[in-house]
């Protein structure tokens, strides 16, 4: 029995245009389809052949979107309850694995990273019992019900509530407004989850995404590694996550910068959470590149660059490169030598290379020398599947200022 939807459309692919879907590539863009049996409806669960008929797989159908159809099984039959039970068992498997869960010092961790976990349109974070659940389609919203039994059996007792925060994610997704909510379980009164001692203030409801950026966790370990008795610009620092490991690590003074009051409010209960000195850390409400403009990098001895998604498309990449080589030439103007700059791009247009020759011809306009300590990514509970490549979206490095 089919749980999303009893629709029996199938979708025909041209001649040729399988072989990125037998490779289990999951999209199927609409340029490749010859024709479509029945009259699939957004989110329809469909069959998908093969230009002679032969089935490749099933998934969910979107109109007039440039990808017709995300592929969920690359199997004859289609997916049932004990599939999708299947795959969510294996999604918390592989972070149960990583300790990343179900330890009083980590609590907080994705569940389900869509593509990197088989099921495009779905992300899942859960901070100390709360899963927040982002659908991107109709399709995934719509399997809600089937995915809470799934969650609620592979969690057990770690689980506490879900709510569903699909609200925005579905309206750009040709998705109907649902209001966001609970679907299972309850509200605490605490909303603070625990990442590796690190205590931080999760506002689901209101905060962005799902609401913390779980992304950087090793990454803001790494800046607390290198914190000790330095003074730290957090540029796009939202709820303070990198701000807070410098200050724990012993950072003589932390500066976290961001256009959101919110966020810095929020930020400056983080804080407080961790029992840190609030004379050590200021908020600094401003326009990142306003703020990069002014005299005052070169009292820094590290930044960090975080910035939201610049290219959210492909159309979008090259104003979205010109736009990280704004921000990190203005960096690299100001820091004074032997300072550090973490920089970031979270845009899965602009890949490694892109990112990196961007931060090269910023140091060559800015004439000064750097070297690249570390190149970072996104940690593993956000995997990349290795027939997805595009999913590999977080990319970041370390580079040392000199002359
Ligand atoms: N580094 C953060 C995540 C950053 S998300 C973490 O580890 O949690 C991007 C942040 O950039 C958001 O908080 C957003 O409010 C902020 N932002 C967006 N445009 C901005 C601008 N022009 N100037 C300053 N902050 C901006």
């Amino acid at each position: 029995m089919t749980t999303t939807t009893t629709s029996l459309s199938t979708v025909t692919l041209k001649a040729k245009r399988d072989q990125s879907i037998r490779r289990k590539h999951p999209w199927i863009f609409s340029g490749g389809v010859k024709h479509i049996q029945g009259d699939p409806q957004a989110g329809d669960l469909v069959k998908v052949c093969a230009n002679k008929g032969r089935t490749l797989g099933w998934g969910h159908y979107a109109p007039n979107a440039s990808i017709a159809v995300r592929m969920l099984s690359f199997d004859e039959s289609s997916p049932d309850d004990s599939w999708w039970h299947s795959q969510i068992a294996q999604a918390v498997a592989v972070r149960r694995d990583l300790n990343l869960f179900q330890s009083d010092g980590q609590n907080a961790c994705r569940l389900v990273h869509a593509e990197g976990d088989g099921l495009p349109g779905l992300i899942a974070d859960l901070y100390n019992g709360i899963l927040v659940i982002q659908c991107h389609t109709p399709g995934m919203h719509r399997t809600l019900p089937t995915l809470t039994v799934a969650f609620r059996e592979a969690l057990g007792e770690c689980l506490v509530g879900i709510y569903d925060k699909s609200a925005k994610t579905l309206l750009k997704n040709g998705g109907q407004a649902s209001d966001d909510g609970w679907i299972w379980g309850n509200a605490p009164k605490e909303h603070c989850a625990t990442e590796y001692g690190h205590q931080f203030d999760i506002d689901w409801e209101q905060g962005q995404k799902t609401g913390f950026f779980l992304d950087q966790r090793e990454n803001r370990s790494l800046l607390g590694t290198l914190s000790q008795g330095k003074k730290v610009l957090n540029v796009f620092s939202y709820t303070g996550g990198f701000s807070i490991y410098a200050l724990k690590a012993g950072a003589m003074e932390v500066h976290s910068l961001d256009s959101s009051q919110r966020a810095l409010e929020v930020c400056e209960k983080n804080v407080r959470l961790n029992g840190l000195s609030e004379d050590c850390h200021k908020s600094i409400r401003a326009d990142a590149l306003e703020y990069l403009k002014t005299d005052t990098l070169g009292e820094y001895d590290i930044v960090v660059l975080d910035p939201p998604a610049f290219a959210k498309r492909a159309s979008a990449r090259h104003a979205a490169i010109q736009g990280y080589k704004r921000i990190n030439l203005r960096a690299l103007q100001g820091m004074k030598s032997g300072s550090l700059l973490f920089t970031f791009s979270c845009s899965q247009a602009v890949d490694d290379a892109m990112f990196t020759n961007t931060i090269v011809a910023a140091a060559i306009q800015a004439g000064r020398t750097v070297r690249i300590l570390h190149r970072l990514h996104q940690p593993p509970d956000h995997p990349v599947n290795a027939f997805h490549p595009e999913g590999s979206y977080l990319k970041g490095l370390v580079v040392r200022v000199d002359e």
